[in-house]
Order: C-alpha cells, then sequence, then structure tokens
C-alpha cells in the first residue's frame, strides 16, 4: 500500500513538473484571447509613415501595435525617428521589438541573439524609458534557444494569424481582400500583421481597415490589450540624448554582431521614474 502511495505520488510529481518547465521558456502569443479584438500590428519601423499611422488610429480611436527595429530602414536614433517614435508611444500605441538590424535569429549564436536584443531594450530605455514585454522575431522565425533567450530577458515572442502580405508583393486589393476575409467570416479575433515601410500600407491599407473592423463592430486594440497583459515590463522615463545613442559600429541591416562589433549582452540602463531627482540611476 505505502508502494502504491509512493508511487502515486512520484508520479505527481513528474506531471507537476511541465507547469515549472513553462516558466523557464517564453510563451509564443499567435492570437488574441479576447472577443472582438482585432490587434494591427506594424513591423520593421520606425520609418517615415509611422507618425501618419499612429495619428490615423488615434483619429479613429483605436490603438495600432509597432514592432521596432533599431537599424533597419534607417537608424532609430536620426532626430526624426526619436521623435516620431515618441509621438506614437504618447499617443497610447503599443511598442515591441523586432530586433536591432533583423537578422534571421535562427541563424545567429546565443551572444548575437542576445545582442540583438539588448540593443532594441537600450533604445526604448533611452528614447522612452520602457522595458518591452514582447519581441516579434523578423520573419517569424524562432527555435527553443531563441524563446529561452527571450524568457531570460523578460520577453514573450508574438506572432500573428493573419498576413496581409503587404511586404510580400500583395497589392492593396489583395491585402484588403485578407482583411474582407477577416471581416465577413466574422473571425471572433485577430492579430494581423501589416508593415510600417509600405507606402500603401500607411495611405491605403490602414484607412480601409480602420473603417471596416469599426463598421463590423470589432474593438482595434493593442496586441497587448487582446491578450489581457502589460505590454511593457516596466515604465520608467526617458533619458537625455548624447552621442552614445548612434548606429554607428552597430550590426548593419541583416547581420549579428561579431568581428569588429562587440557584442552586448547584459542589462542595459534603465532609469526608474521613481529615481530621486538629481540622481543620475543604473550608470
Ligand atoms: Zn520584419
Amino acid at each position: 500500500m505505502h508502494l502504491v502511495l509512493a508511487a502515486l505520488l512520484a508520479v505527481s510529481a513528474v506531471w507537476g513538473h511541465p507547469s515549472l518547465e513553462s516558466r523557464t521558456t517564453s510563451q509564443v502569443y499567435k492570437s488574441c484571447v479576447k472577443t472582438n479584438d482585432i490587434a494591427l500590428t506594424f513591423d520593421d519601423g520606425p520609418y517615415i509613415y509611422l507618425r501618419n499611422i499612429a495619428d490615423e488610429f488615434t483619429a479613429a480611436g483605436a490603438k495600432a501595435t509597432f514592432f521596432m527595429n533599431g537599424n533597419n530602414w534607417g537608424c532609430i536614433y536620426s532626430d526624426d525617428r526619436i521623435a516620431s517614435v515618441k509621438h506614437a508611444y504618447a499617443a497610447g500605441h503599443m511598442i515591441g521589438s523586432h530586433t536591432w538590424s533583423h537578422p534571421d535569429l535562427t541563424t545567429l549564436s546565443t551572444a548575437q541573439i542576445n545582442d540583438e536584443m539588448f540593443r532594441m531594450e537600450e533604445a526604448f530605455s533611452r528614447i522612452l524609458g520602457i522595458k518591452p514585454a514582447f519581441m516579434r522575431p523578423p520573419s517569424g522565425y524562432y527555435n527553443a534557444n531563441i524563446k529561452k533567450i527571450a524568457f531570460s530577458r523578460g520577453q514573450n515572442l508574438a506572432l500573428w494569424d493573419m498576413d496581409t502580405g503587404d511586404a510580400d508583393g500583395n497589392n492593396t486589393a489583395q491585402s484588403e481582400a485578407v482583411y474582407n476575409d477577416a471581416a465577413n467570416s466574422k473571425v471572433k479575433n485577430a492579430v494581423i500583421l501589416q508593415h510600417e515601410t509600405e507606402e500603401d500600407t500607411a495611405t491605403k491599407l490602414v484607412p480601409y481597415a480602420l473603417k471596416l473592423f469599426k463598421s463590423k463592430g470589432y474593438n482595434l486594440v493593442t496586441l497587448a490589450e487582446c491578450l489581457g497583459v502589460s505590454p511593457y515590463q516596466a515604465v520608467g522615463v526617458a533619458q537625455k540624448q548624447s552621442s552614445s545613442w548612434t548606429c554607428d559600429g552597430t550590426p548593419s541591416p541583416g547581420t549579428g554582431c561579431g568581428g569588429s562589433i562587440a557584442c552586448k549582452t547584459g542589462t542595459p540602463a534603465f532609469s526608474s521614474s521613481s529615481a530621486p531627482s538629481g540622481v543620475v540611476p543604473n550608470e
């Protein structure tokens, strides 16, 4: 009898293990949780259309989600990009990481993956004073190691369940058909992929999607809202711009650190809003 009990306890201990194990790796979110929510997500910026897209959402009483790079379609530290990133964030749109230089993360080493995430965290900490809670891997490519690293950096992975194909050669009508299919089939909810870097997306698709989904009674919310979680690990205060805010000497688009570019693997400085005035925190 004791042996049976011991065996049952052993089995329950094994059964209990997976829940512990799930907390050592990131979750991968591909769809919303809440009914009637649509999260329209925009990758590859900040670019020249960021301000327009953010303003279109704001005017419609809707929220957008932007997964940003540091050095892809230009440098996030240029004055114009800094201003538009601050503008979108201040309007309540969600900001997430899309890695520094948009490489295929599955081809990089652990040090290179950490570097790609570190540099984005550093940029958001400097420009906005936030720690991102979500990372969208470029092209949606990820593996177990990437999930583990993201978890160690406090971030879950954000994918999507509908793709407009706006950066893959779809014309405007083809991309609009993706929205129409979702609306006409009365989809329960959706995380939809667009790209901030496409002019037609900014000028045609966004107004079309906003009008269509609003007319069908959907809530146009951020990814975090449709999941019912926080968009950020922490919200502090932005830092003062300095000459160290540069893309010079960082991985160029599509590549990782290494060679003459030292890989950064620590945790970037973060200014908490609760820091006493006159003290420069985390330096
Ligand atoms: Zn991308």
